[in-house]
Order: C-alpha cells, then sequence, then structure tokens
C-alpha cells in the first residue's frame, strides 16, 4: 500500500491551514474561499488515505463500510473540481453575484454525488495495485471532468476579467492535477492524484493567498492595495465604514528629518493597534489609511489622534500628551464618514486624489470632509472634465459669434467668439458649465485651442472684408497666457489657416501673480508684434485694477456687465462707469461697454461716448451661419 504522495499532500496542506490562519487578514470574503478549497481538499486527502487503507483491509471491514469510504472519497473529487470552478468565478462577479451562481452550480454537484453514491464501485489489488472502478467512478470522471471543462472555458472566456493572478493560479492547480492523474491512469501503481491536490492548494497559496502578500511588515499593517477590495466588498454587502486618510504634507516636510517622519507613521499605526475597532492600511508616501466600523469610532479616534500627536499645531501649545516636544508633521485628514455614500470602493481612491490635487475644499486646519455635497461636487467635475473631453474628441466644440456694434461707424465692426459644446442629442451647454473645470482641470489650453482654430477657419472660409468686420475676439483664460509657448503656438495655428493677426483680437483678464503677469505680458508683445490686438475683459466686476488698464498693452477696454447694468440702477455706479470711460480713452483705448440690453441703456451708452455696444439689445450669440445670416441683413448701418 503507497500512501507516501497522500501523507506528503496532507502535510503540505496542514503547513497552508497553519500558515493561513496564523496570518492577521483583512477579513476578504475570497480569503474564506481559499479557506473552503482548502478543507475540502484535505478532505479529499484525507478520504483517498482511509478508501487506500480500507481496501487494502477489505477483508475485515463490511461491505457496506468499505462502499460509503470508498464513495466518499470519489465525491469528494467532484467537490474539489467543483471549488476550481467557484475559484476562477470569484472575479466575474460581486460577492452577491457570485452567491447567486454558486447557489446555480451547486445543484449540479449534488445530483453528480447522488449518482455516483447509487452506482456501484468496484475495488481492484493485485501486487502493489490498488484502486477502485466501476460505473461510481465513471460517474466521478464524467462529473469532474465536466467542472473541469466548465473551468478552463470560464477562463477562456472570460479570461480578461479574471485577474492573471488569479488564472495563473487556477492553471497551474489545474495542470498539476491534470498530470498527476494522467501519470495515475497510466501507472496504478503511482497514487499522484491527492499530491497534486497538495501542490495545487500551494500553487494557490502562494500567488493568491498567502495573507503576507496583503501585510506590510516593515509597518505592521496592511497594503494599501487591499484597501479597494476591502470596502468594496463593505460595499457589496451593504455594510458602511468610516475611512480616514492622514498624509504628511509634503511641503512642510523639508525641514523635518526622515527617519523622524518614518517615526512618526510607525506612532500612529501603534496607537491604532491597540485600537479594536480599526483596520490600518499602509499607502505609498507618507500616507495611512484607517477603517473604522462607524461614524462615532472615527470621530473618537480623530479626536484622540489630534490630541494625542497633534496637540501642539492645534492648541499652540508645547506639551504633546506623550510627553515629546518635537513638533508632529503638519498632515492632511480626508474624512469619509460613509463609504456607502460612494459609488463603489474604487471611488474611496479617485475622491481622494482629486482632494489632494484641489486643495479648496480643505480647511485651515487641514481637515476635509468628504460629505455628501464635496462628493457631489467632485463626481460632477469628473462628469464634465469627460464632457469636454468626449466633445473635443467628436468635434462638438462649437463656436458661437456675438455681434459688436460700432457706435461711431454704426455697424456691427466686430463679434466675439464665445464657446459652446454641442451635446450628441442636440443641446448646448453654456460655458458656465464648463469652463472653471475646463481651467481647474488644465483641459481649457485644449478647448481654447480648438476655439482658435475655429474662429481661424471661420476667417478663413468666410472674407472678413467682405463682411465688414475688423477684427474677432477670443476669449484666452488666465491659465492659457501663464504659458510660455502660447504665442507661438497661436502664431502657429494662424499661419496654418492663412490668417492675418490684424483680424484677431484676444481679450485678457488679470491675472493673480506677478510672474504670470510678466509671462502674459511676453506673450502680448510677441503676438503684438504680429498685428493681434488686445482687450482686457470684464472690467469692474471686482477683479480688475486700474493699474492693469495701465500697465498692459491693451487697446480695447471691456466693461463688465454688471457694471454697465449697475450704470442704471446706482448712483455711485454711474460716477465710477463715466470716470473709467474718461480715463481709458485719455489712455487712448477704445470702450465696450458688455450687457446692453434695452434701448434705453444703448442710447445711455452712446451718449456717454462708448465706442462699441455688445448685449442682447443687438444679438444673443450666435451659430456660425446664423451669424452670417445676421451680418446679411443687419450688413447696413443700422
Ligand atoms: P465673457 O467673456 O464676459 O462673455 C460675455 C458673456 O456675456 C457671454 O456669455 C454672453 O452671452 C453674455 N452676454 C452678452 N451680452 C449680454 C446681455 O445683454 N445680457 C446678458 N444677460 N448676457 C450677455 P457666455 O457666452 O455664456 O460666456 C460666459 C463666459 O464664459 C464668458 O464671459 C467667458 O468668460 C467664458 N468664455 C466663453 N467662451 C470662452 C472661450 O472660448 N474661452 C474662454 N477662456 N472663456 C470663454
Ligand atoms: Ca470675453
Ligand atoms: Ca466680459
Amino acid at each position: 500500500m503507497h500512501t507516501q504522495n497522500q501523507f506528503c499532500s496532507m502535510a503540505i496542506m496542514i503547513i497552508l491551514l497553519y500558515l493561513f490562519l496564523r496570518q492577521k487578514r483583512v477579513g476578504l470574503y475570497t480569503e474564506k474561499v481559499f479557506l473552503r478549497t482548502l478543507l475540502v481538499a484535505m478532505l479529499c486527502v484525507s478520504l483517498d488515505i482511509l478508501s487506500l487503507i480500507a481496501i487494502h483491509y477489505r477483508a475485515d471491514i463490511p461491505a457496506p463500510f468499505l462502499d460509503l469510504i470508498c464513495k466518499s472519497y470519489i465525491m469528494t473529487l467532484i467537490w474539489v473540481s467543483y471549488t476550481a470552478l467557484t475559484y476562477v468565478i470569484t472575479d466575474l462577479y460581486t460577492e452577491k453575484e457570485y452567491y447567486k451562481k454558486l447557489r446555480q452550480i451547486r445543484p449540479w454537484t449534488i445530483l453528480g454525488m447522488i449518482i455516483v453514491y447509487c452506482l456501484p464501485i468496484y475495488y481492484h489489488t493485485d501486487n502493489n495495485e490498488i484502486y477502485t472502478e466501476g460505473p461510481a467512478v465513471l460517474a466521478t470522471y464524467l462529473f469532474a471532468i465536466s467542472f473541469i471543462i466548465a473551468t478552463i472555458y470560464t477562463m477562456a472566456r472570460y479570461g480578461s476579467r479574471i485577474t492573471p493572478k488569479r488564472r495563473f493560479a487556477v492553471i497551474t492547480w489545474m495542470v498539476l492535477w491534470f498530470l498527476t492523474a494522467a501519470v495515475q491512469f497510466l501507472n496504478n501503481q503511482l497514487l499522484l492524484v491527492g499530491l497534486g491536490c497538495g501542490l495545487g492548494m500551494m500553487a494557490l497559496y502562494c500567488t493568491l493567498e498567502n495573507p503576507e502578500n496583503n501585510i506590510n511588515h516593515a509597518y505592521g499593517c496592511f497594503h494599501q492595495h487591499v484597501l479597494v477590495r476591502y470596502l468594496q466588498q463593505c460595499y457589496e454587502r451593504g455594510l458602511s465604514k468610516s475611512v480616514m486618510f492622514i498624509s504628511f504634507i509634503s511641503e512642510r516636510q523639508q525641514g523635518i528629518n526622515e527617519n523622524y517622519m518614518d517615526d512618526c507613521l510607525r506612532k500612529l499605526i501603534s496607537w491604532a493597534k491597540d485600537n479594536d475597532s480599526v483596520k490600518v492600511f499602509r499607502g505609498v508616501e507618507r500616507e495611512l489609511a484607517f477603517v473604522f466600523s462607524d461614524m462615532s469610532e472615527m470621530s473618537k479616534a480623530f479626536t484622540q489622534i489630534q490630541e494625542q500627536f497633534y496637540y501642539d499645531q492645534f492648541y499652540n501649545q508645547k506639551s504633546a500628551k506623550d510627553g515629546n516636544n518635537e513638533e508632529f508633521p503638519v498632515s492632511l485628514f480626508i474624512l469619509f464618514p460613509d463609504t456607502l455614500l460612494l459609488n463603489d470602493g474604487n471611488e474611496v481612491m479617485s475622491v481622494r486624489r482629486a482632494i489632494y490635487a484641489d486643495n479648496s475644499n480643505i480647511t485651515s486646519s487641514f481637515v476635509c470632509y468628504a460629505n455628501e455635497r464635496l462628493l457631489e461636487q467632485i463626481r460632477n467635475k469628473k462628469q464634465v472634465m469627460s464632457q469636454i473631453i468626449q466633445a473635443l474628441e467628436e468635434d462638438r466644440v462649437e463656436v458661437f459669434y456675438q455681434p459688436t456694434y460700432a457706435t461711431k461707424d454704426k455697424h456691427f465692426a466686430s463679434a466675439e467668439a464665445l464657446v459652446r459644446i454641442r451635446e450628441k442629442d442636440g443641446t448646448i451647454i453654456p460655458p458656465g458649465q464648463f469652463i472653471p473645470i475646463a481651467e481647474e482641470s488644465g483641459l481649457i489650453s485644449k478647448l481654447g485651442e480648438r476655439v482658435f482654430e475655429k474662429v481661424c477657419a471661420f476667417l478663413k472660409e468666410n472674407n472678413p472684408e467682405k463682411l465688414g468686420i475688423k477684427y474677432l475676439e477670443v476669449n484666452l483664460s488666465v491659465i492659457q497666457c501663464e504659458q510660455r509657448n502660447l504665442s507661438e503656438h497661436y502664431l502657429d495655428i494662424m499661419k496654418k489657416y492663412g490668417i492675418d493677426p490684424w483680424y484677431i483680437n484676444l481679450e485678457i483678464t488679470e491675472t493673480g501673480s506677478v510672474s504670470s503677469k510678466n509671462v502674459l505680458l511676453s506673450n502680448m508683445n510677441r503676438l503684438i508684434a504680429e498685428g493681434v490686438s488686445f482687450s482686457l475683459d470684464d472690467f469692474g466686476n471686482g477683479q480688475s485694477n486700474l493699474d492693469y488698464m495701465i500697465d498692459m498693452p491693451v487697446s480695447i477696454m471691456k466693461l463688465d456687465m454688471n457694471m454697465t447694468q449697475s450704470y442704471f440702477t446706482d448712483l455711485k455706479a454711474r460716477f465710477v462707469v463715466r470716470a473709467t470711460i474718461q480715463l481709458a480713452h485719455e489712455l487712448d483705448l477704445f470702450v465696450v461697454a458688455e450687457g446692453v440690453e434695452t434701448k434705453e441703456q444703448l442710447d445711455e451708452m452712446i451718449a456717454l461716448g462708448v465706442d462699441y455696444i455688445q448685449g442682447f439689445y443687438f444679438s444673443k450669440p450666435l451659430p456660425a451661419k446664423e451669424y452670417l445670416k445676421f451680418l446679411h441683413t443687419h450688413g447696413s448701418p443700422v
């Protein structure tokens, strides 16, 4: 009787079970699936050994008992092949769907086992060979092979959705099984299937299920890559968790010793270790994620951490409770009160990235609450960004033109180009809904460039002289003005379309810093040298200063709509508007009044000496074709 291989396999699996149970585990359901698979494999090998012993001593054992042992063994072979199939599908479904699928496959397994139990089994022993045969064994092969084929089919069909690691592990398992079965089939004395089973489990453990892979030993916590899986699972189970990210802010890292930073990180982790209700995950850089069972646990922990480690900064006192007088590195706290507010487990990471990228949501004490309002804002931003990207890709960015009336010449001498996005269903999205997000995300450069190209293409197609247009006004975002290569880029575009720069007027607004003002100035000078002119947009909207009008080489000053309209409602504004127009004229600038909506406003502005009028009184911004029609009908002086 040869049972060495089976005992060897058992030993391997006992060691695996020990290692698996000994390690700290995150609590993923895939861990449970593995444990179940391992236990089934152990049962299979134990019954294998038992059946060999029983056959060996079959003269001393009652026949029904012998049948029961041997049939139980071959029944577990079906069970093991069924678990292989269930193992591959864990990546394909959510936890709920997974268990639903199991319920669909399980009856076949049970049916297989019942059939095996009902069919007769025969024993064969001569010399050193011991094996079973007969209909029950045949049925076992049939069912086991069907499950193995289903496993291979699933991997082939949905391979891309199964993680490569899982595919590799299951293929190794199947190959080991197949090879050992083939050897055993050819040489009945070599009972290798049991060993194949154990080695297969080892392959699964080493590639996939070693809990060590999830543990960051250097810090004694979990790796962040399992955080998403863990949260996803909680999400699917409808379990709410609260997550707190703590990350040392990098600018402040300067001056703080690297080792000290590391010590601080370890202190936070060891604080969490004393607290049973928290799971700690370590991210890249100096970031930790603490997962709590609920909001109140997180609030409690947050207060404790603040008091214990950040005492100095928050209370401005030099007496941290742990007796450490050194300052704890300033950290950003991102608090997710309820992970069920998220769309899935992955969103925690994308929201956290968005918060890092845009610090406007962070309070002065470096805390950010990822509450419903913020999540909505971040989702909206993401959606608008993909709307812009898609519109750019699918050429759904359009330019509308709002005619500008020249009061002296009494005709529509120019127009402002205003961007729109046309949705697939034809609806128009106004710039107010996407320009701020395009600016924040940097997409404005591409968008602005596209608008400029469209304007150049329009000028190329329609002879501006014939239309009576002196120039077209195109908006430049502050972000674009800060780019050093802007002027060369725009000159290239004009060259590409063969447009004389005289037909282009670029509208600028105030930029924040001195350095960006200098970049803007050099861009302006380069473009002005080629013939482009500039307007100072939105003058009087609260962000503009008189010195900008004086310093910058603009030839036109545009009165913001609010300023134009307040002229008619506010006595003080009247003086300001009058004085501004006078000053602009003294500086040799033309003045445009934006937002003129009524005949009364028009007359008043003309009386004030405004050179150009732009507003709904004459026209709203129009699509290119309608603008051409407009010029056609209003071609002669009004
Ligand atoms: P803006 O540059 O001040 O453009 C004038 C805005 O005032 C336009 O809104 C126009 O439709 C609106 N407007 C003009 N006359 C009247 C009026 O009589 N009454 C009222 N209620 N509104 C009037 P629009 O097209 O929605 O553009 C909004 C803003 O979006 C623009 O303000 C500009 O800051 C930005 N924008 C538009 N196109 C572009 C672009 O291509 N690039 C950049 N960077 N920004 C753009
Ligand atoms: Ca403008
Ligand atoms: Ca404006």
